[in-house]
């Protein structure tokens, strides 16, 4: 029997973070010992810390790494996979919109299939915001357009992997992390399980517009250079408009067909055009310059306060 550790990333959860664990227990419960629940507190500054150091205080199969502030829901989630000492990891968001219920069902069919990962598909996501739904549908899908390889469509961070994903997923060494993107691009054996997606039983979403924009931006530069090569198709395309109307006002200049009056309007257009390509240009040159300026900085991604129940790492040790 394979043992699993319930990876759960919170932030301002008080509210539901106690229903989280007795949902989770009751599942583990179930199933063989040795099983065991890895919260990290990320930052939160209300009283989700004490609720889970009273949880683990209890409970010898609860361990909470604290960090020393907010670091994110990816270094989170990643400060999991750093620390789970078991064959198995499942990660899961603690607002149970993801449901603990299901933990066996994505064990046997990792068994049945003898899969290293089981990737959980949202079939359909209940009380979420339309513009929520319609920017993660169309983020999902762009990104396969744009990335360099292909990735499963509405998937979360939801899914179990093996102890031979978590070893390779160790071996990372970029500071910034989709943590879903890079499970896939590990490979071998991934298969899919489609599951309705509940609302939050709680509190509010911890991903406002700014957080989304910034994973998102994450995912694009850390998985593509396509707009790197976007900004040099635009460069050749903007050189190409302005050799043909150079050609254009050269000839009308011999040939007398453009009238001196009309320039000002051809060179307001020009400039407008040419000088909003190379904003965007230097923009877009910009987002991949900032992530190599934070990636040589080789700063952690993430510092522990302290862990209970368990040996606290250096992010730094794991690579
Ligand atoms: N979370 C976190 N750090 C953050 C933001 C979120 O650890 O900075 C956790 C949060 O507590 C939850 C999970 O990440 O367990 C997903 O967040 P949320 O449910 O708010 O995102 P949504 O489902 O709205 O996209
Ligand atoms: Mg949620």
């Amino acid at each position: 029997m394979k043992t699993l550790t319930v990876i759960i990333p919170c932030f301002n959860e008080e509210g539901i973070i106690e229903e989280c664990y007795t949902r989770l227990k009751a599942v583990l419960d179930t199933l063989g010992p040795g099983d065991g629940m890895l919260f990290i507190n990320d930052g939160s500054t209300d009283r989700t810390a004490q609720r889970l150091d009273a949880m683990a205080q209890s409970d010898p199969s609860v361990s909470v790494i604290h960090f020393s502030r907010n670091f994110g829901h990816q270094a989170a989630v990643t400060a999991g996979i750093h620390h789970c000492t078991t064959d198995l990891a499942i990660i899961m968001d603690a607002d149970l919109q993801d449901p603990p219920e299901l933990i066996p069902q994505i064990i046997a069919k990792q068994q049945a299939e003898n899969a290293n990962g089981v990737y959980c598909i949202r079939r359909s996501r209940v009380g979420e915001s339309k513009f929520k739904l319609w920017t993660s549908k169309k983020f999902y899908r762009t990104f396969n357009r744009i990335s360099e390889m292909e990735f499963p469509l509405d998937t979360g961070d939801f899914r179990l992997i093996d102890s031979l994903i978590m070893q390779e997923f160790r071996r990372f060494k970029e500071r910034g992390k989709y943590v879903r993107g890079l499970i896939s691009w590990v490979g071998f054996k991934q298969v899919p399980f489609y599951y309705e997606r509940d609302s939050r039983r709680g509190g509010e979403s911890k991903y406002p517009v700014k957080k989304m924009l910034s994973l998102a931006s994450t995912a694009l530069v850390y998985f593509s250079k396509k707009p790197l090569q976007a900004a040099t198709g635009l460069g050749f395309s903007a050189v190409l408009i302005g050799i043909i109307l150079a050609v254009w006002y050269v000839f009308g200049k011999i040939f007398g067909y453009t009238q001196a009056e009309s320039g000002w309007t051809s060179i307001m257009i020009t400039i407008l055009f040419f000088g909003g390509i190379q904003l965007l240009t230097i923009g877009v040159l910009g987002q991949y310059i900032g992530v190599l300026f934070d990636e040589v900085k080789g700063r952690p991604e993430y510092i522990i306060e302290k862990m209970v129940n368990g040996e606290p790492k250096t992010s730094d040790s794991q690579k």
